[in-house]
């Protein structure tokens, strides 16, 4: 079956059914690389919730009891079908989302089906632990799926991280409400058409369109929803563990960064030049995990700098949906003017735009699009608004270093701890540096390499809890151990 949705009014999924919000209210859709509305999102409520509650439940009982090996058929089978249509979603998230369509295909779609094929297989091997108390006693451990649990994701990679959710809680048989976030809808609604393909059984799976102050905070404080995995900003992940304080429930947060990269003198010159662009600019700046803090070795940083100008000055920019563009358009003129915000502050801390730095007008259908410039900033001091908040836009700054030590406090002294990489050929150094960075994840001569067994998540403002393998398939599961005494 194709997927159909690029021009219309979208609707959620409940119960296995494609259904209007009961209040019958919609949200534009914008194209942000036109500025146009070109489709209607449900505003659900409540009244969604309590439909999409009732069917997860109901399903529980049946889809917890489903044997592993069962539950990864209808979740291969949903793979196939994301792999099947990758054209068609890939040019919807472009379109949806402003990204560069060849990005949208190769990182964005590729990875949708990854997820869920990696984690339909875990499932099957996942297994638990025995302890025995020499002679006295043998303890196992079960681990049961929770229930119903909510999955929320953000804007920056639609698909890619609306999969990565759903997939661990549905493997270990748990039953999910999900919501995609508002400016993105689109891929998750043409997923929910091919859930109904696949055969994924009635409430399983729930999809809830609409904003995060209405439908997103219901879902969180719902009483009957046993866990929370957010992806999204620092300060809505604050406002989510505050709305569930009194509620006892599981919360994984993946949240903001604001991520070092770290060029020592003695790297692989070119490569890194090359990655480290990829690593600031790659989806606009728009990916939790990008180098946004440049800092490199006193001994090359002009030369460094001035390769890295000329490279960012390189990309091509322009429509998603032309192959050849390499850099597309913000998600939103809200974002846009935020980011274009940060550029204005960064001039008045003192900083100098070396490249960028305005908003971009194309001809053509792009003209009223939301594009700026990929900008590199340098002249500024760590403790700045710009270099300690995140723009998560096309803006880095770049600071020299002349010791490990200064490389390692300047990477440091931030709030934020998602991600670091660092670019040496000294191999003891980077165990060294990897070793003291006060992030969740580094990457020594590489960026967004990604092994979906590994833990992955951030520290500080960046949140708490970790996805990825084990870690998902622990966190969507109850630990429950059985003591017995030998008599
Ligand atoms: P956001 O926090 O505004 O929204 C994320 C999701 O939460 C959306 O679906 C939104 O509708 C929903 N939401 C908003 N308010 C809510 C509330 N009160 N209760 C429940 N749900 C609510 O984030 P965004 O602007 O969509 O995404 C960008 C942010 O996400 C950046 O900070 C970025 O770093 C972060 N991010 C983190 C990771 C990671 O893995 N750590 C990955 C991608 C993006």
């Amino acid at each position: 079956m194709p997927v159909t949705a690029e021009n219309l009014t979208i609707k959620n999924l409940i119960n296995g059914e494609l259904l209007e919000p009961v209040n019958g209210q919609h949200i534009d859709n914008i194209e942000p690389a036109t500025g146009q509305v070109y489709g209607l999102i449900p505003g659900s409520d409540k009244d969604d919730l309590d439909l999409a509650i009732k069917a997860a439940e109901k399903a529980f009982s049946i889809w917890s009891n489903t044997p592993a090996e069962i539950k990864a058929k209808t979740l291969n089978k949903l793979a196939d079908l994301i792999e099947e249509n990758q054209d068609q979603l890939a040019r919807t998230e472009a379109i949806d989302n402003g990204k560069p369509i060849t990005l949208a295909k190769n990182v964005d779609i590729y990875r949708a089906a990854a997820n869920i094929r990696f984690f339909a297989q875990a499932a099957t091997q996942f297994s638990s632990e025995s302890h025995a108390m020499e002679d006295v006693a043998i303890n196992y451990t079960l681990r049961d799926p929770l229930g119903v649990v909510a999955c929320i994701s953000p804007w920056n990679l639609p698909l890619y991280l609306f999969t990565w959710k759903i997939a661990p809680a549905l493997a270990t048989g748990n039953c999910v409400i999900a919501k995609p976030s508002e400016v993105t809808p689109m891929t998750a609604y043409l997923f929910s058409e091919l859930c109904i393909e696949a055969g994924l059984p009635a409430g399983v799976l729930n999809v809830l369109h609409g904003t995060g102050q209405v439908i997103g905070d219901a879902i969180v404080k719902h009483p009957r929803i046993k866990a929370v995995s957010f992806t999204g900003g620092s300060n809505t992940g604050t406002t989510i563990k505050q709305a569930t304080a009194q509620q006892h429930k599981k919360l994984s947060l993946e949240l903001g960064g604001k991520n070092p990269t770290l060029v020592f003198a003695d790297c692989d010159f070119e490569r890194t030049v090359d990655e480290v662009a990829r690593a600031a600019f790659a989806n606009q700046g728009q990916i939790c995990l990008c180098g946004s803090r440049i800092y490199i070795e006193h001994s090359i940083y002009d030369q460094f700098t001035a390769a890295l100008v000329a490279k960012v000055k390189q990309l091509v920019i322009g429509d998603p949906l032309d192959e050849r563009t390499q850099f597309g358009a913000l998600v939103s003129k809200a974002h846009m003017e935020k980011v274009l915000s940060y550029i204005e502050l960064a001039q008045t801390e003192g900083g100098e735009v070396l490249t960028g730095g305005k908003q971009i007008n194309l001809e053509g259908r792009c003209a009223e699009g939301y594009f700026i410039q990929p900008t590199i900033i340098a002249g500024l001091k760590n403790q700045c608004r710009t270099n300690q908040e995140e723009i998560f836009g096309p803006v880095c700054s770049v600071q020299s270093f002349s010791s490990d030590e200064q490389a390692l406090q300047l990477a440091n002294d931030s709030d934020y701890g998602l991600a670091a990489s660092i670019w040496s050929q000294d191999i003891s150094r980077c165990h060294r540096m990897a070793k003291q960075l006060n992030t969740g994840i580094v990457w020594v001569n590489c960026w967004l390499l990604r092994d979906l067994r590994t833990p992955f998540g951030g520290m500080k403002a960046s949140g708490s809890g970790r996805e990825g393998g084990l870690e998902a398939l622990r966190f969507f599961t109850e630990p429950k151990n059985v003591c017995i005494k030998y008599t």
